[in-house]
């Protein structure tokens, strides 16, 4: 599936916030939005005012990115959003949040999104005991994740259990570290959504 490959840190300091694309990296004083907090680019420090549409494109933008979907994808699922019942922009973030890839990442199976997402593609994860290898399986409540016996050793789910002690899982999700495990408890709710996200702004930018 096609995704952007280009540089992710130069995504953070054009969004202005952090996006957690490169896993521990972001948590250690290497971070360059730490370094450099300002747009990329040699005018990046003169930027004049943004109007509105560019405010909500840079918001949506920002989003799209953070879970690394492509332009159509995050518009399908903004569509689906909308179809549902309740805020448009929670119940975006929610579809977005209850993506298998996304899951397999809050867990602490994987470093980053991009990691889970490659990971499970490769098949090294289960669902309520079968294979799952589609990133963008729906999760719903009650939902068992577990690495598969044979993927236990890599590396990468060892270093991502360390990682997470430090950024914490969120309260939706539970985690059995020492059985390879973790369940989906509830559907999260807006607050359970940390990032610094303003989704309404999305919602604006698709309403026009
Ligand atoms: Fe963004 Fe910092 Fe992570 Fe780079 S290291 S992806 S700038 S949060």
């Amino acid at each position: 599936m096609a995704r952007y490959t280009g540089p992710k840190c130069r995504i953070c300091r054009r969004e202005a916030t952090k996006t957690f694309l490169k896993g521990d990296r972001c948590y250690t004083d290497k971070c360059a939005f730490e370094r450099r907090p300002y747009p990329p680019g040699q005018h990046g420090r003169r930027r004049k005012k943004a109007s509105d549409y560019e405010i909500q494109l840079r918001e949506k933008q920002k989003v799209r990115r953070m879970y690394g979907l492509l332009e159509q994808q995050f518009h399908r699922y903004f569509k689906q959003a909308d179809a549902q019942k309740g805020a448009t922009g929670t119940n975006l973030l929610r579809l977005l949040e209850m993506r298998l890839d996304n899951v397999v990442y809050r867990m602490g199976f994987a470093n980053s999104r991009d990691q889970a997402r490659l990971m499970v593609g490769q098949g090294h994860f289960q669902l309520n005991g079968k294979k799952a290898d589609i990133p963008s399986i729906q999760l719903k409540t009650g939902d068992l994740i577990m690495v598969r016996e044979g993927s236990r050793k890599i590396p990468a789910i060892a270093e991502a259990q360390e990682v997470l002690a430090r950024r914490g899982c969120p309260d939706w999700l539970s985690v059995d570290s020492a059985q390879f495990q973790g369940e989906v408890k509830t559907v999260p709710q807006r607050e359970d959504i940390s990032f610094p996200i303003n989704e309404n702004l999305i919602v604006e930018l698709y309403s026009k």
